[in-house]
């Protein structure tokens, strides 16, 4: 990836900035170049997911290796959410932001709980009933799932499989000169997305809550430069600030579209040919991570739980943490990739420990900046995975061989 364009979107940033500070509400004139932008990247989304893991589990030729990998995938993806819902948690303690904030509830009924399905109902609406259905209506975990069962039938198949497996080969990498010819504009895009959020969160929107903000940049920051760098330095072998430039483009569009799957292009791309990922590895790894592995949503709904108990006056016990703990986890791996996920699965939790639900108003009016953070999280941790996992295989084969 060129060197220039991590200075492009530094200068979209500031760009973004300025104009929205300057103009206001008025900058919303810029929008469309964000949609153009948002269209361009989420077209490709579907059949990139479907061609590159379908090559994924097809390059790995073993099914058993395949298991491996997926064991470790989802190890590591548990483990970091666990670490990311503690600090979310610890931040609330250490930040306080619930107290003092001067805000009254009036938003309240804006906010309304959605209903959540039950485990089972959920994990068997995995399986797709019709997988055309699937791609079309673009529902990433069936097509997930649709796409590693192909994979492995090719590979059982073996030789009269191999045009299907050229096929998707042939496709992924299409894809891939998609997104390569995508990526020309994403400083532009950029600057359409983040104009009109700093034109229209003045200071006055965001001041009450500053707290809550710093402290989910602060929890945010600490688990990127602190967990993450030492993820990949001892487990992925690499240096943490090869690693934190590499993924940069990924975390600025994640940072500017909230959407962890819409990124999804740009993070293969990033992980790829920054961080020396192999496609084998990243096309299995990526995909799963921007469906399933969400580390910033799992600190802020750490934080926003402490946030609102301490707005209400409300202890936590020990078993409440517990609970959080674990149904955030949970609530982090079922949120979708997509912008404000996130605080409809925050219902979730805070009706685990029977946290008042008006609650949720109080955050709902700056969600969009923690999405912001929460998301660019995830997709570092997404590439983290990657990175870590690439280099245990590695290790592996090496020994083998
Ligand atoms: N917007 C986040 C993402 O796409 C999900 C969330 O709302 O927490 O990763």
């Amino acid at each position: 990836m060129k060197k220039s364009l991590v200075w492009q979107i530094i200068g979209a940033f500031i760009l973004a900035i300025i104009a929205g500070i300057i103009f206001g509400e008025k900058i919303e004139v810029v929008a469309p170049l964000g949609d153009l932008f948002l269209r361009l990247i989420k077209f490709i989304i579907v059949p990139l997911i479907l061609a590159t893991l379908v090559v994924g589990v097809t390059s790995t030729s073993d099914v058993k290796k395949l298991g491996r990998l997926g064991g470790k995938t989802i190890t590591y993806y548990l483990a970091t959410s666990l670490i990311a819902i503690s600090l979310g948690l610890a931040a609330g303690y250490v930040f306080s932001p619930g107290t003092g904030t001067g805000l009254t509830l009036d938003g309240a009924n804006d906010v309304t709980p959605t209903e959540t399905e039950g485990v089972v109902q959920t994990l068997l609406n995995i399986i797709p009933t019709n997988p055309l259905e699937a791609l079309a209506t673009g529902n990433i975990l069936q097509i997930i799932f649709f796409a590693i069962f192909i994979g492995i039938a090719i590979t059982l198949v073996g030789e009269r499989a191999k045009p299907v497996q050229q096929f998707f080969d042939g496709f992924a990498e299409v894809m891939y000169k998609v997104t390569t010819m995508i990526m020309t504009i994403v400083p532009i895009g950029i600057f359409g997305l983040l104009a009109p959020v700093v034109g229209k969160y003045g200071a006055s929107v965001l001041l009450p809550l500053i707290k809550l903000i710093i402290a989910m940049l602060i929890a945010c920051l600490i688990h990127v430069i602190i967990v993450y760098s030492i993820t990949v330095k001892t487990l992925g072998k690499m240096s943490p600030i090869t690693f934190l430039k590499g993924i940069f483009p990924a975390a600025a569009v994640a940072f500017s579209t909230s959407s962890s799957s819409g990124t999804l292009p740009v993070t293969m791309k990033c992980a790829q040919e920054n961080l020396k990922v192999s496609q084998e590895t990243s096309s299995f790894v990526l995909p799963l991570g921007a469906t399933i592995n969400m580390d910033g949503t799992a600190i802020y709904q750490g934080i926003t739980v402490v946030f609102i108990a301490q707005y209400f006056g409300m202890e936590l016990t020990f078993a409440h943490l517990a609970t959080v703990v674990l149904i955030g986890t949970l609530a982090s791996i079922g949120t979708a990739g997509v912008p404000g996920a996130g605080l409809i699965m925050l219902t979730m939790v805070i009706t685990a420990i029977d946290l008042p639900i008006a609650g949720l108003a109080l955050v709902a009016g700056i969600d969009r900046i923690l999405d912001m953070m929460r998301t660019s999280v995830n997709v570092i941790g997404d590439a983290s995975a990657s990175v870590v996992i690439d280099s245990s295989e590695e290790k592996r084969e090496a020994k083998t061989a």
